[in-house]
């Protein structure tokens, strides 16, 4: 069972799992190589001896509140997620400098929001996908060409209020894949018309294939944010320049 531990006192938290507490196999340089000597870890039983005689709690964490600025298979990054103790919220960096290193979980003052830098289709996927089904249609290239541009309008006129979320696997997590809504949906088919005129039928169809999962897809693109919490009750607050600069100097590695 996974526990998420936090020391009231010292505003400090362990996350707890199963693998604490397996032994880990290290190499003694004197011995023999093949004389391996076990190791007894338990960083919980170090996390308990450190906060001897402190107050601690158990923070539940709050569904769908992780955000990262770097993939999920990403074993090197920065993320956050929210957490509660049945009565204030918390914000949780969870981060880890090396490959070889254990994550760290730690609290931070203040709370992130996620804001959307940019709605897109992924134009070369969409570009492909036309080429490949419409392969009949006459002067393809040039109709496809100005498909995408209309398609470019529609996006850059969208609002993220209005977009239905659809439950798609992103590698991503600030990546967010939306349906058209029905007024764009309705725009997009109307001009398609008149772009492909008598092979429109072949478009309309590719259209309805692909606005529900497939290239047609909108993908909003999400940007962190962190703000600071005017009172802290943590030791050190972080401003969300120096995390932001953080976040940016792990992006490089
Ligand atoms: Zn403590």
């Amino acid at each position: 069972m996974n526990r998420l531990v936090r020391c009231v006192n010292c505003d400090e938290v362990f996350f707890k799992t199963p693998f604490d507490q397996a032994p880990e196999y290290e190499q003694a340089p004197s011995e023999s190589p093949e004389a391996l000597k076990t190791v007894e870890r338990d960083d919980f039983e170090g996390f308990l001896a450190h906060h001897r005689g402190h107050r601690l709690e158990d923070l539940r964490i709050i569904e769908d509140s992780f955000g990262s600025e770097k993939p999920y298979w990403e074993p090197v990054k920065v993320s956050y997620f929210r957490a509660t103790n049945g009565k204030e919220k918390f914000v949780i960096r969870k981060f880890r400098e090396r490959i070889d290193e254990p994550l760290k979980y730690e609290l931070v003052s203040g709370d992130y929001s996620l804001t959307c830098t940019a709605l897109e289709m992924d134009w070369e996927d969409l570009l492909k996908q036309m080429r490949t089904e419409l392969s009949e249609i006459p002067l393809l290239e040039e109709k496809i060409a100005a498909f995408l541009k209309l398609c470019k309008q529609i996006t850059s006129t969208l609002k993220l209020e209005t977009l239905e979320r659809v439950a798609e696997d992103s590698a991503h997590p600030l990546e967010i894949a939306y349906r058209l809504d029905d007024v764009s949906l309705m725009y997009l088919l109307r001009n398609a018309r008149h772009i492909f005129k008598e092979t429109y039928p072949e478009v309309e169809a590719f259209i309805h294939r692909h606005k529900d999962d497939g290239v047609l897809l909108v993908k909003g693109r999400f940007r962190i944010e962190l703000s600071e919490k005017a009172v802290g009750k943590a030791k050190e607050v972080p401003s969300p320049a120096l995390l932001k600069k953080a976040l940016e100097k792990k992006r490089e590695i």
